[in-house]
């Protein structure tokens, strides 16, 4: 037998999965671990468990968040590339960090296997250069202060799975604890609401999402604020948790009667909405839509709430669309395409 395995890790959360590489990659085993359990993860003792042999991997697929300007497509990790690769952890500190040390340890754990790295970032290459520019003076765009955009994982899945089907102007709705959400022409990226960073665009579980740069200023000058102290509010502190002042979770929020939590979600929707907008410009009109991630694919009321801001598109429900979140698959599909 003949497997592939795709590690992802997360900014707290880390998964793995096997996938069999000869019949259509079927899935064959995964295992997650979130938060303070993410250390007693050891893949080694897991795929022992599950009765899989290292000597039967063709493969292991990461997921890495940040390919740069340089990353533009899967890449067979070499001492060269992760030297590369660990140049680019200050571009997403969040991320970064901790898919590398998955990824230094199990190339050390599985010398002989070939790794192939898959950016979050790539899936954006496509876009144009007046989406990915950032309005600075030129120098900073040639220093890497550009647009790059992330979920591209999952998005190469929504796309994949759409298949034949797909409509010629998408926008798929990345909305899980980090929420995007991209424009797809013709199956590729045009534009895309995250932007240099994943702090960019929707407002999130924990996270801002776009915000007005002087308010940011201000708070450097009167709340004597630090990188640091910045840095967790506009991370960790802020989006439906910040608003609500109860919650990042969806779910305990649909679930709560307090005012706040109705006005955060309220919050929540329309602006989804008016982010969609701006990207059905960028495709010149839409003609369909499709939701993916954990409030994406298991929220009704959300999807109708965005949708209900959306109604003068005159969609059809046939347009809209919901496809299970899978960057596994995407990841394991581009090892089988490195390496078989
Ligand atoms: P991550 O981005 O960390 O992978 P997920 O994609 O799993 O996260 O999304 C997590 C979010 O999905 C949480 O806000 C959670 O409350 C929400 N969610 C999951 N199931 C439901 C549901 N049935 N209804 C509403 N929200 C849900």
């Amino acid at each position: 037998m003949s497997y592939i395995l795709t590690a992802n890790a997360g900014s707290s959360s880390l998964k793995f999965a096997v996938f069999n590489a000869g019949k259509d990659l079927e899935l064959v085993h995964k295992q997650q671990a979130s938060g303070a359990r993410v250390g007693e993860l050891h893949v080694a003792q897991w795929l022992g468990d599950v009765g899989i042999k290292t000597h039967d991997l063709v493969g292991v697929g990461h997921r890495i968040v940040h390919g740069g300007t340089k990353f533009t497509a899967p890449t067979r990790v070499n001492d060269c590339v992760l030297a590369e690769l660990q140049s680019l952890k200050a571009l997403a500190p969040l991320h970064m960090p901790f898919g590398l040390e998955v990824l230094r340890d199990l190339r050390a754990l599985m010398p002989h296997v070939p790794h192939v790295a898959c950016f979050d970032t790539a899936f954006h290459a496509s876009q144009l250069d007046i989406a990915k520019r950032l309005p600075l003076p030129r120098e900073y765009h040639a220093r890497g202060y550009q647009r790059y955009g992330f979920h591209g994982l999952n998005y190469e899945h929504v796309v994949s799975a759409l298949g034949k089907n797909l409509p010629r102007r998408l926008l798929i709705a990345h909305l899980g604890n980090g929420a995007s959400i991209c424009a797809v022409m013709d199956g590729k990226s045009v534009a895309t609401t995250m932007g240099f960073s994943t702090a960019d665009g929707l407002v999130m579980g924990t996270r801002t999402g776009a915000i007005d740069p002087g308010v940011v200023i201000a708070m450097l000058r009167d709340d004597q604020l630090d990188v640091d102290g910045l840095e967790d509010l506009i991370y960790r502190k802020s989006g439906l948790l910040g608003v609500s002042g109860i919650s990042s979770d969806m779910r305990e929020l649909l679930a709560s009667n307090e005012k706040a939590a109705v006005e955060a979600i309220d919050y929540y929707c329309y602006h989804a909405a008016r982010h969609a907008g701006s990207l059905i410009v960028a495709m010149g009109g839409i003609d369909a839509i499709a939701f993916t991630g954990g409030i994406g694919e298991n929220s009704q009321p959300i999807r109708d709430k965005i949708m209900s801001h959306l109604k003068w598109l005159k969609l059809g429900s046939e347009n809209i669309r919901v496809v299970e979140a899978n960057e596994e698959l995407a990841i394991a599909r581009h090892v089988g395409t490195l390496v078989l």
